[in-house]
C-alpha cells in the first residue's frame, strides 16, 4: 500500500494523472541494459534478449528487454559488455552530449554502484578524466569493480567527503554530477524497502542533506562549469527546490535541453521521468551552469617529478594498444597505467585522497616475472594477442567466475587469457591437470546454475 501522504503529494503534482501513475507503480519495473563499446553491438550476446525496435529513445546504447534474464549467469555481464540500468538514468548520456566536452575533467560525487559513472566514462573516452567518488565505505568496492569491468582507463575511484574536493581541488572540475541520496520514491516498484522507509520528515531530512552536499562540494566546480543534479524521487522539495537553491544560493543558471515531446519527459526546472508517461523508473535531473563570474580560488597541480626508470617498461607497454597514451606508475610490486595527459592530477589524487583504483592495474612483479593483473584483462587497452588465449564454454566460464578450479584440456601450460565468445574474462595459470584460477576472489559469483 502506498503511503497516504505520498498519494496526497502526488495528487497535488499530477491532478488527473494520479490514477495512471498509481497503476504504473503497481506494475513490474521495466528491464533495460546499456551496452559497452568494448565490442561491436552485433557481436554481443545480449542482443539476443532484445530487438532494435526496443531501443531507448534518449540514448544510443540502451535497450529495453522483454523479460528479466538471470543476468548473474551471463559471463558477458561480468566481462563488462553491458550494465543493467534503469532506462530513465540513461538520460544522462543525452545531457552530456549536449553540454559536456569529451576532454573534460568530471567529478561523479555520489557514484556507487557506478551506473552513471559508466555513462560518464564512456562519454569522456580517452580524452577526459572521471573521478568517481563514494563516501560510504561498504559501497566503494563495488564501484571500483564496476569501473574496472567497464574497461576505460580514464577513471579514478575515490572514497572521500564532498568538502575535501572543494578544499583540495578548488575550481578543478569542468562538470560535476551529484546523483544525490534521496527519499527514493521513484524506486517504489523496484524496492519495497523504499516504501517502508518513506515519510514526510524523511523528505525534509534528505533535502537538508542534499543542500549540505551541494554547498560543501560547490567550490570544486570551475566558474562556467556544468552541474548535473539528479534524484530518483518525485517530490518537489528534493527536486525543483534544490535546483533553485543551486541557482540562487550557490550561483548558477538553469539550462534547458531540446526534448522531443513523444519521449514523455516532463520539463519543469529540470526533467521529470514518470513511469506512467514513459518506460522507465522515476527520475529527476536538472542541469546548471555555474556563474562565470564566481570567485575562484584555483589550485596549481604540481608537475610530476622527473621520469623514473620503469622496470620491464617495453614488455609492459607491449600489452597496451596505445602505449604512448599511458603513464606507468610503478611501486616495488605493482605497475598501474594512468592516462598520461592527466598523470599530474592523478598523482595529486593519490597523494591527497583515498584512491581505490586509478587507470588500470597492469602488472604485479613476483620474483623476476611481471604478472598481468586482472584489471588489464578487463581493459579496452589490452592487446590480447600478447597472451595465449583459451576460449571457454558456458559451464567452464561460470566455474571460472565462481573462482572454482577448472581444467583446460589441450591448452598450453603457463599463463593463459580466458575468453568467452571472444571477450576476455581474466587470467589463469594452467598447470596441466588443473588451473590456478586467478579471478579476483572478492568478485566471484555466488550462485549455482539453477
Ligand atoms: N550514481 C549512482 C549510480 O548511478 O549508480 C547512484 C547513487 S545513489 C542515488 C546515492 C549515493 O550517495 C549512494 O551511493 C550513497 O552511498 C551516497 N551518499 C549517501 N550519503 C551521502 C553523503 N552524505 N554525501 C555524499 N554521498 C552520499
Amino acid at each position: 500500500m502506498l503511503p497516504i501522504d505520498f498519494i496526497d503529494n502526488m495528487s497535488n503534482q499530477l491532478g488527473g494523472e494520479l490514477d495512471a501513475f498509481c497503476q504504473a507503480l503497481s506494475e513490474p519495473a521495466v528491464v533495460s541494459i546499456r551496452l559497452n563499446d568494448k565490442l561491436p553491438k552485433q557481436q554481443l550476446d545480449v542482443m539476443a534478449y532484445t530487438s532494435p525496435s526496443e531501443r531507448i529513445p534518449w540514448t544510443d546504447d540502451g535497450y529495453y528487454l522483454s523479460e528479466r534474464p538471470r543476468f548473474t549467469l551471463d559471463p558477458m555481464l561480468h566481462a563488462g559488455c553491458y550494465y543493467v540500468q534503469d532506462a530513465s538514468s540513461m538520460f544522462l548520456e543525452y545531457v552530456l552530449k549536449t553540454f559536456v566536452d569529451k576532454d573534460s575533467v568530471v567529478l561523479d560525487l555520489c557514484a556507487a554502484p557506478g551506473g552513471k559513472s559508466t555513462i560518464l566514462s564512456q562519454h569522456l573516452s580517452d580524452k577526459g578524466l572521471l573521478v568517481s567518488n563514494e563516501v560510504v565505505r561498504q559501497r566503494v568496492f563495488v564501484l571500483s569493480e564496476n569501473m574496472q569491468k567497464w574497461g576505460n582507463g580514464n577513471c579514478v575511484v575515490t572514497h572521500n567527503k564532498p568538502a575535501e574536493f572543494a578544499q583540495k581541488l578548488p575550481s578543478v572540475f569542468d562538470c560535476m554530477l551529484v546523483d544525490a541520496p534521496c527519499s527514493g520514491e521513484g524506486m517504489f516498484r523496484k524496492d519495497e524497502k523504499a516504501q517502508e522507509q518513506w515519510s514526510l520528515p524523511n523528505i525534509q531530512m534528505c533535502a537538508k542533506r542534499q543542500k549540505e552536499i551541494l554547498a560543501n562540494v560547490w567550490d570544486a566546480l570551475k566558474p562556467g562549469g556544468i552541474m548535473i543534479y539528479s534524484t530518483c524521487t518525485f517530490n518537489q522539495t528534493e527536486n525543483e527546490q534544490i535546483t533553485r537553491f543551486i541557482a540562487r544560493d550557490l550561483g548558477a543558471d538553469i539550462l534547458q535541453l531540446n526534448i522531443p515531446q513523444q519521449w514523455g519527459i516532463v520539463h519543469t526546472d529540470g526533467y521529470r521521468f514518470y513511469p506512467h508517461r514513459l518506460r522507465g523508473e522515476g527520475l529527476y535531473m536538472s542541469v546548471l551552469r555555474k556563474h562565470k563570474t564566481a570567485y575562484s580560488d584555483s589550485i596549481r597541480i604540481p608537475p610530476l617529478p622527473r621520469r623514473r626508470h620503469i622496470t620491464d617498461e617495453s614488455l609492459l607497454r607491449s600489452w597496451l594498444q596505445h602505449p604512448e597514451q599511458w603513464h606507468l606508475r610503478q611501486t616495488e610490486r605493482f605497475t598501474v597505467a594512468l592516462p598520461a595527459r592527466y598523470a599530474d592530477l592523478v598523482e595529486y589524487l593519490y597523494a591527497h585522497f583515498t584512491c581505490l583504483s586509478a587507470g588500470f592495474g597492469l602488472s604485479e612483479l613476483r620474483g623476476r616475472t611481471q604478472h598481468p593483473q586482472h584489471s588489464l584483462s578487463m581493459s579496452k587497452e589490452l592487446v590480447a594477442k600478447q597472451f595465449c588465449t583459451v576460449e571457454l564454454d558456458l559451464p567452464t566460464a561460470l566455474d571460472y567466475l565462481r573462482a572454482q578450479a577448472i581444467s583446460l584440456e589441450n591448452a598450453p601450460k603457463g599463463l593463459v587469457l580466458l575468453t568467452y565468445k571472444s571477450v576476455p574474462l581474466g587470467f589463469a595459470k594452467n598447470i596441466g591437470n588443473h588451473c590456478n584460477n586467478l579471478y579476483p576472489n572478492e568478485w566471484r559469483i555466488r550462485i549455482a546454475n539453477s
